[in-house]
């Protein structure tokens, strides 16, 4: 049994690593080391109450000492040396004997955009804060992208009483990860909500107190919020050894192991071969910093004793309330699977299935948490649906097995 294992990344996935230790009885020392100065604590409140000053933070509910976690916070690992067993940190190397890369995502900045007085991100409790009166002061905002993080702020910052701008350079909101069919009627819900949304919007250039497009519109802005997508924070493990894909991600295996010996990655930061989906997934989700962490410390904890490792093979899950609908989403889709929709888009409450061969491989369901549940089930067990059945939204969606 390892006797030293070293978190990095104090986040979700690095803090139920150490807790998943903990329960699956390792005893030997666990150190989770985190770059931010905080208690440890979870960042889907930071768009949503923490924003808006309806929760004070979002520390997570573990109980450090009773479980003998070792914390190192405000702490920067600033490489690895794999031969070694070494991590290097700014306070001096840490031996380990089993090392799990947690190390999240940060948001990617606006080109030009950086210095400029009053531009935002949001990722960590620093910004939610900082952003937090600036809501207050009911500005006019513009926010640049329309992916999930914003709308979340767009949502909280109409709800506080901003004029909000939203300028998004494709098509449509979601266009990374949803297609054309399915994004279209999300547009609408940024007018409803009193938000205006701008598509094939480019951002020629940042200044105080307004936001320049390509097309030479000029937009007022006491406050720009940037949500331009996350890239893996992995930038410190440059020199490491360590395979890194192309997105900058930690390069995992079935097990979550990395390429180097005794090293393991989880959570935002890395990437992993599925099984079920065929295809390497980087997922950048809160239910994949949770469930990873379960099959690292199984393997941790297995190896030492000769255990046959533990595969990660997760239907992904990911939720985002924007504009007062509780949106999910589970698995995974691509363009060639056929989409199916229960009920009226228009409406307030419908889902879209994805199909492959007449099995649900994704579903992402508006106001219908049943749905999600039972599709859910459908697609970890691969069970062949009738889409005749599937289509018809007053029939329950377990009910459409064939
Ligand atoms: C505002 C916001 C809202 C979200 N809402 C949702 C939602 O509604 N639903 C959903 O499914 N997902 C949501 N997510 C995504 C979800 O929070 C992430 O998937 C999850 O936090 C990933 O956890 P993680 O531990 O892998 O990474 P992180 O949470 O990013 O944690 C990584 C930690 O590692 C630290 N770190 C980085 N580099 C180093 C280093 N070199 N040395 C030491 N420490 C380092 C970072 O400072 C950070 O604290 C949201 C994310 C944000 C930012």
């Amino acid at each position: 049994m390892p006797r030293r294992v070293v978190v990095v990344g104090a986040g979700m996935a690095g803090v139920q690593t150490a807790v998943a230790l903990r329960e699956q009885g390792f005893t030997g020392t666990v150190t989770l080391i985190g770059a931010e100065p905080h208690q440890p604590y979870d960042r889907p409140p930071l768009s949503k109450a923490v924003l808006l000053g309806k929760a004070e933070g979002s520390a997570f509910d573990v109980d450090f000492e009773a479980l003998d976690l070792e914390l190192q916070l405000g702490r920067e690992a600033l490489g690895v040396r794999p031969a070694d067993h070494e991590l290097d940190t700014e306070a001096g190397p840490v031996p380990y004997d089993a090392l799990v890369l947690a190390t999240g995502a940060e948001p990617i900045r606006l080109p030009g955009a950086e210095g400029v007085p009053g531009v935002h991100l949001l990722r960590t409790l620093d910004d939610a804060e900082r952003l937090r009166p600036v809501l207050a002061r009911q500005h006019d905002i513009v926010v640049v992208g329309a992916g999930w993080i914003g709308a979340e702020f767009a949502t909280a910052a109409r709800e506080a009483g901003c004029a909000v701008t939203v300028v998004e350079a494709a098509d449509r909101p979601l266009a990374g990860a949803l297609p054309a069919e399915v994004a279209a009627p999300m547009a609408a819900w940024y007018a409803d909500a009193g938000a205006v949304l701008r598509t094939h919007a480019r951002v020629e250039r940042v200044e105080p107190g307004a936001v320049l497009l390509d097309d030479g519109s000029r937009l007022p802005a006491d406050a720009v919020v940037v949500g331009i997508g996350a890239r893996p924070a992995t930038g410190w493990l440059a020199g490491s050894g360590i395979d890194l894909g192309a997105h900058g991600e930690v390069v995992a295996d079935h097990h979550l192991h990395t390429s180097a010996p005794d090293v393991y990655a989880v959570g935002d930061c890395a990437s992993f071969p599925s099984g079920r989906y065929g295809e390497r997934l980087l997922v950048h989700h809160w239910d994949n910093a949770l469930q990873g962490p379960r099959t690292v410390a199984a393997n941790i904890i297995g190896e030492a004793v000769g255990e046959a490792p533990a595969v990660y093979d997760p239907v992904p899950y990911f939720w985002s309330e924007q504009f007062g609908r509780f949106v999910q989403y589970a698995g995974h889709h691509a363009c060639a699977d056929t989409t199916l929709w229960r009920g009226d888009p228009a409406g307030p409450a419908w889902t879209v299935c994805w199909l492959r061969e007449n099995r649900l491989v994704a579903l992402l369901a508006v106001g219908r948490p049943r749905d999600l549940a039972q599709g859910r089930r459908l697609i970890e067990a691969g069970t062949p649906v009738d889409p005749r059945l599937l289509a018809d939204p007053a029939r329950p969606l377990k009910a459409a097995k064939a």
